[in-house]
């Protein structure tokens, strides 16, 4: 089994390794390939735009991250039009569908990328142009196989005039227009050929003999050779809408419902998810996949132990259907904990409507799970992905519960993230992000952000402030942006900018983004107006940074318009996270 997947940048780790697989098969595959070219790469990749050209790299990886063959495209926005420069497998694996499934995904990228199709150079499957019988042979296998795609070459050009006369195998210009039936205009096809052999010729064309060639398409439009090899009947046309490294990997805690608060008014009710589950699926964008195990160390790695201790051991004890809420809450920092465990829920707790019972440590630790399994999924070479659990945890501290939530997912999987990089949070829902701020506020590989209601009036009300920035090494690593009781959509994308201008300046290799749909207009526990248009906007913004993104879901309590926020938010990130 193989996956085939884009590369966006050459600063993650599994990214890092790929490349050099990519270069150690392009020396062997493409052995009269430019040294420096091959080197130019990673080079290309961080400093994307050179001659209007943008390099994307795509790989065939099997389980293990072995590359086991490559695609190098060029996209010219432009002019729109993709130019297919390498296409290879790895020594002994060529012919075993790795091939016909990276060809397949290039298609998909220049149809997402809308452009009119994919041109490349291929060797001619004339005889009179290819005079050794092997190569030639080689030759009309290679046009066989892109014309089973309906990829053939332009014909009724000087195109396949040899640079120095008498050059053996010049090559064909080939034209696949990636599923499309729209006839190949005269003027933009004199364009694209300018460009190809100015932009990927440098210095070998000569402009005269870039003017021959560019001066022979005089057909309007342009002529493609007909079909030789394969039958019209017979083409693989079929070009699914996304590809697979495209998908959002959804992790939904499937444990949620055994926390039940069944008290009146306790608005962070199980059928939030499946009203969000139901907005989401008709995107198209969602695989779904099973969360895995993690070891509590993750937890503890952002939980003081006596928190974490207390809250198992509590719920252990105690009996189903049995609900406490705390209610002492002694003075911190000059306090013991009190000996009595019910008494105790008030040393680590902050409010009066978090309550604890004897699932609300199996219900937590699942979603941090969720939570680590889409942080996972980032560090395998995926761009977004998705945590869609309850309860949710922004407002857990290190010691200390509150707010609906117990343990702080976004701040767990963000840990785990910093040991590959550097992480960005950014806290859009209605309330503080409290939690990543207690947990984070002395570093600097963290960096937070709060959007959110004034704590002079919005929950937790005792923390949120402007002026509250980090603390030794961690000063200016947190900011808070705190907004008044009324905030339309503009408002908000105003202050969201800001945002991703500080996250920008911060180049992280990572983001986990709490998700409140709580800013929603109608929110019972927010005072805000965002609409799913306001939400749409809000994905793309963040999506613009374009870098891998996790996802995980907070509050948001509205059932009537949840779904449909929710979908307008991932269409917004994924449309700009992925065409550009
Ligand atoms: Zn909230």
């Amino acid at each position: 089994m193989f996956k085939i997947r884009r590369i966006y940048d050459s600063t993650l780790v599994t990214n890092r390794t790929a490349i050099q697989q990519v270069k150690q098969i392009s020396r062997k595959q493409f052995p009269r390939l430019n040294k420096s070219a091959i080197n130019k790469i990673t080079d290309q990749l961080q400093n994307p735009f050179r001659h209007g050209f943008r390099i994307v790299l795509f790989i065939a990886e099997d389980a293990g991250g072995d590359v086991k063959g490559f695609a190098i495209l060029s996209h010219e926005p432009q002019l729109k039009f993709c130019f297919l420069d390498y296409i290879s497998a790895a020594p002994k694996l060529t012919g075993r569908g790795i091939g016909g499934a990276l060809y397949t995904r290039l298609r998909q990228e220049a149809r997402l990328l809308k452009t009119i199709g994919l041109f490349f150079e291929c060797l001619p499957d004339d005889p009179k142009l290819s005079r050794d019988p092997i190569v030639l042979k080689e030759n009309r296998s290679r046009l066989k196989f892109y014309e089973g795609y309906g990829a053939r070459p332009i014909v009724n050009t000087l195109y396949e005039t040899p640079l120095n006369p008498g050059d053996d195998n010049p090559p064909y210009l080939v034209y696949d227009p990636a599923g499309y039936s729209r006839p190949l205009r005269r003027v933009i096809a004199k364009k694209i050929v300018r460009a190809i052999l100015e932009g990927k010729y440098q210095n070998l064309c000569p402009e005269s003999y870039i003017k021959i060639v560019v001066n022979s398409f005089k057909d309007d439009p342009v002529m493609i050779r007909p079909f030789r090899y394969v039958k019209k009947e017979t083409l693989q046309q079929e070009i699914p809408p996304i590809a697979d490294d495209q998908k959002i990997i959804l992790y939904v805690n499937d444990k949620h419902e055994i926390h039940h608060i069944r008290e009146r008014g306790y608005v962070e009710s199980p059928a939030r998810i499946s009203v969000i589950l139901k907005g989401i699926e008709s995107t198209g964008l969602f695989e779904r996949r099973r969360a895995g195990r993690f070891s509590e160390k993750y937890i503890r790695a952002v939980h003081k132990s006596g928190y974490v201790e207390y809250l198992h051991r509590m719920c252990e004890k105690m009996e189903l259907g049995k609900t406490i809420y705390p209610y002492v809450f002694p003075l911190r920092n000059q306090t013991r904990p009190p000996l009595d465990m019910p008494v105790r829920a008030g040393y680590y707790c902050m409010d009066t409507f978090t309550p604890i019972h004897k699932n609300v440590y199996i219900a937590a630790r699942k979603a941090v799970d969720c939570a680590l399994s889409g942080a996972k999924s980032l560090l395998e070479g995926y761009r977004l992905s998705y945590a869609l659990v309850r309860p949710p945890g922004h407002h857990a501290e290190r010691s200390a519960f509150g707010g609906f939530c117990y343990f702080n997912s976004v701040a767990v999987a963000a840990n785990y993230l910093s040991e590959y990089g550097r992480v960005a949070i950014l806290d859009i829902d209605y309330h503080h992000g409290n939690g990543q701020e207690d947990i984070f506020y002395e570093r600097q590989d963290v960096l937070t952000i709060s959007i959110h209601g004034n704590p002079k009036f919005a929950y937790p009300y005792f923390s949120g402030f402007k002026d509250s920035t980090g603390l030794g090494i961690g000063e200016k690593y947190n900011l808070n942006l705190p907004l008044p009781e009324n905030v339309d959509g503009e408002m908000y994308a105003e202050v969201l900018k800001k945002a991703i201008k500080r996250i920008q300046k911060f180049f992280p290799y990572y983001m986990v983004v709490a998700l409140g749909l709580d800013s929603a207009k109608g929110d019972p526990t927010g005072t805000w107006n965002l609409t799913a248009k306001d939400f749409q906007q809000n994905g793309q913004l963040i999506g613009s940074l374009r870098i891998p993104i996790l996802v995980v879901q907070e509050g948001g309590y509205n059932q009537k318009n949840l779904g449909r926020n929710a979908r307008a938010f991932f269409q917004g990130l994924w449309n700009s996270a992925f065409i550009h």
